[in-house]
């Protein structure tokens, strides 16, 4: 195997236990006669001290962070290694009471969350969706999706291999794939049997259903042509808090996507409830929810708008035009504004304008969800922004709740970086 030396002190990080080496801490690498060697994107290194002590075993990649750190322990690594940790992700899920007849959409695997860096999995009803984020993972993803299967038994039947948009353009991975014309996306495993053409594939996918439940919900889920593994599993305890407090109430669901926040509140029995998103493939995939749980039913309307157009009251039919009562419960849950931090301080900004209005709107004694999932804005930068927002309109606020990624998308205690998702529930008089 190849062995990483690191730099003269560059090891503190890693027996902390931090699962990712950056390139600037590497000394040399070398194969194992000791000569200089360049590894390939997703080679299996062992990295090493200046003194030659081991310290952890990951996947090569080119770029900043040059190792993702697998393990820690020297002989952990062996052919069981994938199964075992497939398996403690699945127990752990198991133990979180997601896999249940009335609950099938879930996170199986979060990446560092689950000792599995660059991969994410989500399961819905017995397909599992497999996104790869580095190449060292795209090239091992038949041999995981077999491990799936072993693992999970009955409960996961397919696997979808969705990675066109997660590899990094530069990754010879993708470059392999689109040379010969081909999408690196498709299915691995259907019905439990490896997919052995793309033709035969295509004859079973019409087998495979796409309606997952979520807390007893149905969702449609297009993994072929949604956004991310086709739904987002991370706010389903977040969408479980609006169905306490929408009873009764005129609700907006902003951002909504597949419209997840809105089926809630019409089983707590909204008055109103509006969804908007500003694509129309995503308000094409809520009015199907609609459909699926509660057809006909009048009290909810999908408007393909600009938040901020909507915000302005300038969408006929919305509760903003002149002389309509106005929303008074309002969730926010927009993309993420800062994917990096280089553009922070506009994202920040950002957050400020979209809460000031909404809380510039809100009737008195209504509740705003408002929520950031962008990683490099931590927790108090977002409750900051959206202090400022509240400052701005002078409106008395208070915080009822604060929010997270629910436990199916742990966080490594030792890689803080996995935290994203955070909330908070205010009362607006
Ligand atoms: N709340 C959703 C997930 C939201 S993802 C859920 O529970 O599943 C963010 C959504 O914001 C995307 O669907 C995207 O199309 C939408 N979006 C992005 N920019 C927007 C804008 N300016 N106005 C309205 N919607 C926008």
């Amino acid at each position: 195997m190849i062995t990483v030396i690191l730099k003269h002190h560059k090891e503190e990080s890693l027996k902390r236990f931090h699962p990712w080496v950056f390139s600037g801490a590497i000394y040399r690498i070398e194969d194992e006669f000791g000569n200089e060697k360049q590894p390939e994107e997703g080679d299996w290194v062992r990295v090493v001290s200046d003194s030659g002590e081991f310290l952890a075993f990951g996947q090569y990649q080119i770029g900043s962070i040059a190792v993702r750190i697998f393990s820690f322990e020297e002989d952990d690594f062996d052919e069981t290694f994938f199964v075992r940790r497939l398996q403690s992700a699945y127990e752990l899920r198991r133990t979180l009471g997601l896999i249940r007849k009335d609950n099938n959409a879930y996170r199986l695997v979060h990446g560092e969350g689950d000792g599995l860096p660059g991969l994410i999995i989500d399961v819905y009803d017995g397909t599992a969706v497999m996104q790869a984020h580095t190449a060292g993972i795209h090239y091992i993803r038949e041999a995981l999706a077999e491990d799936l299967i072993q693992v999970a038994g009955a409960d996961i039947r397919n696997v979808y291999y969705k990675s066109e948009t997660t590899l990094g353009y530069k990754t010879e991975a993708r470059q392999e794939a689109e040379a010969e014309g081909e999408s690196v996306n498709g299915y691995l495993i259907i019905d439990g049997k490896p997919v052995t053409s793309r033709e035969a594939g295509k004859q079973l996918e019409s087998t495979i259903s796409d309606v997952a439940l979520e807390n007893g919900l149905k969702f449609h889920v297009d993994w072929l042509k949604g956004q991310k593994t086709g739904f987002f599993v991370d706010q389903r305890e977040n969408r479980a808090l609006v169905e306490k407090y929408a009873a009764g109430r005129r609700v907006l669901n902003m951002f909504c996507y597949t419209g997840g926040f809105s089926f809630y509140a019409m089983r707590s029995n909204a008055e109103v409830v509006h969804s908007v998103d500003v694509s129309k493939q995503a308000i094409s995939f809520t009015n199907a929810n609609v459909e699926l749980n509660f057809p006909g039913d009048e009290r909810h309307k999908a408007f393909a708008a600009d938040a901020f157009d909507f915000l302005d009251g300038k969408c006929p039919g919305s509760l903003f035009e002149a002389g309509k009562p106005g929303y008074d419960l309002i969730i926010l849950d927009p993309p993420a504004f800062a994917k990096h931090k280089k553009v922070l301080r506009n994202a920040l900004r950002g957050y400020q304008r979209l809460n000031a209005k909404a809380l510039e709107k809100i009737r008195p004694g209504g509740i705003l969800f408002t929520f950031s999932c962008s990683q490099v804005v931590t927790k108090d930068d977002f409750r900051c922004a959206v202090f400022s927002a509240a400052a701005q309109t002078g409106r008395r606020v208070r915080i009822l709740h604060q929010l997270h990624q629910p436990a199916d998308h742990p966080i490594n205690i030792y890689h803080p970086e996995g935290e994203y998702l955070k909330g908070l529930v205010l009362y607006v008089e």
